[in-house]
């Protein structure tokens, strides 16, 4: 089950030649035609031919959203406006977004990405794929749209939302294989449960491929459950093409990084150095095949690790854990920090809870954790209720040290969005 067996199981000394000679590429680019890059090199006093070897990485200089944001909307171009095919934009909460601009190569690229990482999983040109990504300016769905049309599958560009019209299309269709967020996964498991849907009876579904947020193990399995097939977790940003960046493979232990196309590194987010194999730090990473917008060192914010050792699949390219969070989705409640996922992790394990959560915070440092019931989690007692209630906020305050309030609400009650899961409204008044 290999797109491209030759690249996908390079020896590592092949591989790591084969970057060199890309970094090397990429700074000469980078260094004649960004003149954002050009004056970094000259205030580190770095020439293009001093990075001889992939150690050398470290000497360049990092690149952050705020940068991409302070170039918009061109100034991080390395090509002629002309040689651009197409733009996105990031996900951004406020103000002007990030651009990024494709050529022809990089539109291609990212298309074979994603095909390697759909084909790694068994997926062949019979397959029929709805994409409930979000289309238009994100990268997410047209991405993965034009890798599924290279296989050669149906795709089907639904986009999100409208559970109705979802379940016509894969009933009508046969679909085989989707791709989605998981707060739209926990939702159209809902959904079809509501509507007496059988996934194993009614649908063809197989497989879906799950990322665009961060999510926990217990929501994978509630995911596969729900829907009756296996979840892989796909990664990317749009900074770095979009999907396709790092794919789970059949054994689903850990996303391969496609290393003929990106360097990873992990760093600690405060100072900024390598952080040991193995352990969490931020991911960072360097395009090494972008024609349109090279981005050296991106601070992707990503809290990551690295999983040592090889694969059963036999690829070499080597494989990130779960993202458990971005650096800067971590909240300080009392002192303490915390992170959505630590809380998700505690609800999509609790029998009895359904499949959406919201955390809020108000007042001064009040927090509570709004969540859905399942579908037969409340018996009509309210003793029962509130005992529960109890429970959940001592399992809680065991995982992050603080016991917040609980509110139940019926399943399917919790707003839903269309892109992103707004996990934490933070209305406090300080
Ligand atoms: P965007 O800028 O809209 O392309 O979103 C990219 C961001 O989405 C990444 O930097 C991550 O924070 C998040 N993301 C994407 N895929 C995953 C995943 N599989 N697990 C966790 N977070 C993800
Ligand atoms: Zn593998």
């Amino acid at each position: 089950m290999f797109w491209d067996q030759q690249c996908e199981t390079l020896d590592r000394d092949t591989l790591e030649r084969l970057q060199l000679h890309r970094l090397q590429e990429t700074v000469r680019r980078v260094a004649a035609n960004v003149p954002f890059y050009r004056q970094k090199f000259a205030e580190l006093h770095i020439q293009p031919d001093n990075i001889q070897s992939l150690a050398d990485l470290s000497r360049l200089p990092f690149t952050t959203s705020a940068d991409l944001r302070q170039n918009y909307p061109t100034g991080l171009l390395a090509v002629p406006c002309e040689a651009t095919l197409r733009l996105h934009t990031s996900s951004g909460t406020t103000g002007k977004p990030k651009a990024l601009f494709f050529s022809r190569l990089d539109v291609d690229n990212a298309a074979e990405l994603c095909a390697r990482s759909f084909v790694m999983t068994g997926i062949t040109a019979r397959d029929v794929f709805q994409n409930m990504m979000t289309y238009g300016m994100f990268t997410g769905a047209l991405v993965t749209h034009y890798g599924a049309e290279k296989i050669g599958c149906l795709v089907i560009p639904a986009g999100p939302g409208n559970s109705e019209r979802q379940l016509m299309l894969m009933q009508d269709f046969r679909t085989t294989f989707i791709h989605l967020t998981p707060s739209y996964g926990l939702y159209l498991s809902t959904f079809l449960e509501k509507h007496g849907i059988d996934p194993a009876r009614d649908l063809a579904l197989r497989k879906a491929f799950v990322g665009a947020e961060p999510y926990t193990e217990e929501t994978r399995r509630k995911i596969e459950e729900g829907l009756g097939l296996d979840v892989y977790n796909s990664y990317g940003l749009s900074e770095m093409n979009g999907p396709g960046v790092a794919f789970e493979c059949v054994h689903k232990s850990g996303m391969h990084l496609w290393e003929d196309h990106f360097l990873m590194e992990i760093i600690n987010p405060q100072t900024g150095e390598p952080v040991p194999d193995g352990e969490p730090g931020e991911l960072v990473l360097t395009t090494l095949c972008r024609e349109a917008m090279p981005l050296l060192r991106y601070r992707t914010r990503d809290i990551t690790s690295l999983i040592p050792g090889c694969c059963p699949c036999g690829r070499t390219h080597r494989r990130l854990n779960r993202i458990t969070g971005r650096s800067d989705d971590m909240f300080i409640v009392r002192g303490v920090n915390i992170y959505p996922q630590q809380i998700e992790r505690v609800l999509m394990a609790q029998k009895g809870v359904g499949r959406n959560y919201v955390i809020t915070l108000a007042g001064y440092d009040e927090m509570t954790v709004k969540v859905e019931l399942a579908e037969a989690g409340f018996d009509g007692q309210v003793e029962h209720l509130v005992k529960f209630q109890g429970q959940l906020a001592e399992k809680l305050r065991t995982e992050i040290l603080i016991k917040p309030r609980i509110e139940f609400l019926p399943p399917g009650s919790l707003p839903v969005n269309e892109g992103k899961a707004r996990r934490v409204i933070d209305e406090r008044k300080m």
